[in-house]
């Protein structure tokens, strides 16, 4: 049998945190034969929430969950842990300015690095999901100092999602029949979901659109103002399509993408494309052996690099600002 592993979810409590617990304890998150120990981390206001969630996981009697651990203090809630799933951050209210924003997420950001740096497992893999996702993957990375950097990295999975679902929508393909679509950037309004290198059923996918205006004026902004879409029509956000997409990122990066086909990751950027380096940005990567690297000799055209350049301008002023308050 074999042994479990720690997996961590901070802000447990919250809606992504409600979808995403069953589907990790179902076998869903690593493979259908690992068992698996959960530790929750919330806000001292959330750990009774937890609690609650915590009995439901009890009454599904799921074979592969171990244990359950339920905490508001990150050293313990990392102690050992394997795998990171960092939901839990300070959402934006009316009003608040970005440096407002970002420090209050530094506050969250440092010291969980820190608790990850002092009390994880050696193989410790850590997914950012909570906004500014990418930046606050680079205050954690910043505060975890003995973790190598690559181990931090950010969602832009469902924005990956998202296009795929919606050139398949546009194209009459089945979702299967879609490969090597990438997301480049921050997952923030400037991402940029790239068709130009994508497949369908072996096809080139912008060839087949053939149609430069929907990719600029409906595919980009579709994807792109998503949540804004979901958050009008359903009245709340999107939550179970972002812990599916948390699932997702984690299940490549652990068992590797197919053969012939890549997926998008925010990961620390080693200058590639001309991101520069450090910044926690997506891009095309494979995944084997629970180790990605960047699809590298893409050819970037003008319509791409406009908009790459303009998400990446984004991220470096994220950077800047969370640099000037201290937090990296
Ligand atoms: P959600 O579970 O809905 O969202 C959590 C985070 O995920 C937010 O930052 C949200 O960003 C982000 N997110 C990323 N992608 C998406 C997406 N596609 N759709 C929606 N959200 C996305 O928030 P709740 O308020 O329900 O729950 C948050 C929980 O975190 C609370 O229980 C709170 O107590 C806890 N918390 C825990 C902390 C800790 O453990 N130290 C610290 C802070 C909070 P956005 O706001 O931009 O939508």
């Amino acid at each position: 049998t074999r042994t479990p592993v720690n997996v961590t979810v901070t802000g447990a409590a919250g809606q992504i945190g409600y979808a995403l617990l069953f589907r990790i304890a179902s076998g869903h998150l690593l493979g259908a034969d690992v068992p698996v120990n959960l530790r929750l981390l919330e806000i001292p206001q959330g750990l009774k929430a937890a609690e609650g969630t915590a009995m439901e996981l009890d009454d599904c009697a799921f074979p592969l969950l171990r244990g359950i651990e339920i905490t508001d203090d990150p050293n313990v809630a990392f102690d050992g842990a394997n795998v990171a799933l960092l939901v839990g951050a300070r959402p934006r209210t009316k009003g608040m300015e970005r440096g407002d924003l970002l420090s209050a997420n530094g506050g969250i950001f440092k010291p969980q690095g820190k608790a990850i740096n002092d009390n994880a497992a050696d193989d410790i893999k850590v997914l950012v999901v909570g906004n500014p996702a990418n930046t606050n993957a680079l205050i954690a990375q910043a505060a975890a100092p003995d973790v190598p950097a690559e181990r931090f990295t950010a969602m832009t999975r469902l924005d990956h999602n998202r296009a795929i679902s919606q050139l398949a929508k546009k194209t009459g393909a089945a979702v299967s029949d879609i490969k090597r679509l990438t997301i480049w950037g921050n997952h923030s309004a400037t991402q940029y979901p790239d068709v130009f290198h994508a497949e369908i059923a072996g096809k080139n996918a912008a060839e087949l659109v053939n149609d430069e205006a929907w990719l600029a004026d409906t595919f980009i902004p579709t994807v792109a103002k998503r949540g804004a879409a979901i958050i009008e029509a359903r009245g709340a956000s999107s939550a179970a399509s972002a812990a599916n997409a948390a699932i997702d990122h984690v299940h490549t990066w652990v068992n590797g993408t197919a053969e012939g086909d890549w997926t998008s990751m925010g990961i620390p950027s080693d200058g590639s494309y001309g991101v520069p380096e450090g910044l926690i940005s997506s891009f095309p990567v494979t995944v084997k052996n629970g180790t990605y690297e960047i699809v590298q000799g893409l050819e970037i055209n003008d319509f791409s690099r406009a908009r790459i350049d303009a998400s990446v301008k984004e991220l470096t002023e994220e950077r800047d600002a969370v640099r000037a308050l201290g937090l990296i």
